[in-house]
């Protein structure tokens, strides 16, 4: 990216509402900064409280006339944002690594998905059904339509940010609704650049307002106590979604979650060892394993385990930690220096608990939030390792002897996300995958996220579901009609 590009990102002060980009107030300036060496790359604003509901009310005023545009019409907009993303492909991926930190290959693969989302919502705005049925007993005819929501408050992560964005717009912006964006506070600028995009694509003014609050807790209270605001929608821990389940229940605001995840990765005794090793590649490491999909707990059947563990800590050992656009980087830094200590102080209480470090394990010296890809065997499932989301570069390895005791240990947390199922037998993985608690089971896969798939949790990792055809249904409200037969 150039020093240019930068700058026109950063004029977007993090404040839009209704349109219009409020100015950074003097003294209420956040710094953005590349976690790879901790430089200044943008600032925003603090946006407060009432400038908060002052975006509740944009949206809320310009909703009508965008719920009353013809599903083709909206289809379009989101049919441009797809195209103009795709065109600005490098310039979003460049600002993603420069403020989170990932590599620029990840960054890429993120603004595809992303952009996938526009294209899919696209698609989808105009394929909303109904039903139509005489009653049992015939006394009138039933008539089920749908409607948008309305105002919805879309809350987003650091780890995706522009995807975890797009796949919130999306379905918002095709069901009709008018939305408020909170962005994560470590990546507002793709989610500025974002709304940038949606208004050259045609979005109306009002429509998609965008607040950046340094302190998050009091604003999004304030914005889910409004009540002109009937939707919730968020994508983080599940520590911060329980408190924002509470806020919404005094309002009874709907609520789509999009939590925490804890996934297992099963290797059977059967598996093709070479592909259970590239698939924990994908599984363990896209994203520098800052995932909510990241594979957590590597579950190993004893014959094999000797020789995954040894060709994966050899791919591991490959990679180099190092700046997101530097292209012999295996991985980059990690969005924060809290973060890296985070994931450091998890494998240090890991080694303290038993397990022994093949690779990695010892949070470099010098300047960047960088951590080294580690793998950690000796693991045995109950260590804080595998309860814990551990969101790095970091591999653990347990071993298991049977198939009741892995289905048992994969079940055995509050977590439901996603589960990874290694195993030649097909019929076998099948039959696992669906005695697993998980909303999503990728069978000898080490990806399964796809727009066109409804994307989701069980248990603690959340409620409701992203993407495919129920997508746009978490911003649409069902109306039955009782009608004279
Ligand atoms: P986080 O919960 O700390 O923050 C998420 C968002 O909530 C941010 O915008 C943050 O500013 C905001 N927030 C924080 N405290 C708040 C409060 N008190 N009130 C209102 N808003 C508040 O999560 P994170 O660290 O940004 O992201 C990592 C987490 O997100 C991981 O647990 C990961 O598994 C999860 N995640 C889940 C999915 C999914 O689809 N299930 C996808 C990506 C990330």
């Amino acid at each position: 990216m150039t020093t240019s590009e930068v700058d026109r990102d950063s004029v977007f002060s993090g404040t839009f509402i209704g349109g219009v980009w409020a100015p950074v107030a003097p003294g209420r300036g956040q710094l953005v900064r590349d976690p790879a060496d901790g430089s200044v790359i943008g600032e925003i604003g603090d946006t407060s409280v009432v400038e908060c509901l002052a975006a509740v009310e944009a949206a809320s005023g310009a909703l009508p006339a965008w719920a009353a545009t013809t599903p083709r019409e909206r289809a379009g907009v989101l049919r441009r944002a797809f195209d103009l993303m795709q065109r600005e492909r490098d310039v979003i991926a460049r600002l993603i690594v420069r403020e989170n930190g990932k590599l620029l290959a990840d960054a890429l693969g993120e603004v595809d998905y992303a952009a996938e989302f526009f294209q899919w919502f696209a698609e989808e705005a105009v394929r909303v059904g109904g039903d139509f049925r005489l009653a049992p007993n015939a006394d009138k005819r039933i008539v089920v339509t749908s409607q948008p929501i309305g105002v919805a408050v879309l809350i987003t992560p650091w780890n995706f940010p522009a995807a975890m964005a797009t796949r919130k717009i999306g379905p918002a912006l095709a069901a009709g609704c008018a939305v408020v964006l909170k962005p994560a506070g470590e990546t507002p600028l793709t989610a500025a650049y974002l709304v940038d995009l949606l208004t050259r694509a045609g979005v109306p003014d009002g429509v998609v307002n965008l607040v950046t609050p340094a302190e998050p807790g009091p604003a999004v209270s304030a914005m889910l106590h409004h009540r002109l605001v009937r939707k919730l929608s968020f994508t983080g821990s599940t520590e911060v979604g329980r408190l924002l389940l509470h806020e919404a229940a005094d309002q009874v605001i709907s609520c789509s979650m999009e939590l925490g995840g804890n996934a297992p990765f099963l290797v059977l005794a059967d598996a093709d060892i070479e592909d259970a090793v590239e698939g924990a590649m994908v599984a363990k490491m896209r994203n520098g394993g800052a995932a909510c999909t990241a594979a957590n707990r590597f579950y190993v059947h004893r014959s094999i385990a000797e020789e995954f563990t040894r060709l994966l800590t050899d791919r591991m050992e490959e990679l180099v930690a190092g700046r997101g656009d530097d292209p012999h980087s295996g991985v980059g830094a990690m969005v924060s220096d809290a973060e890296r200590d985070k994931i450091a102080d998890l494998v240090d209480l890991a080694i303290d608990e038993g397990a022994v470090a093949l690779s990695g394990g010892r949070r470099p010296d010098g300047a960047g939030a960088f951590y080294p890809p580690t793998v950690l065997t000796g693991v045995r499932h109950g260590d804080s390792i595998t309860r814990r989301e551990i969101f790095g570069p970091v591999v653990a390895i347990a071993v298991f002897d049977t198939e009741d005791e892995v289905i048992d240990w994969a079940n055995d947390t509050d977590m439901g996300l996603i589960a990874y199922v290694y195993s030649a037998d097909q019929a076998r993985a099948m039959r696992i995958a669906a005695r697993l608690e998980s909303g999503m089971v990728a069978i000898n896969r080490g990806v399964a996220s796809e727009p066109a798939a409804p994307f989701g949790g069980m248990k603690q990792s959340g409620l409701g579901r992203e993407g495919g055809h129920v997508g746009i249904e978490e911003f649409l409200e069902t109306k039955y009609l009782a009608i004279p037969v």
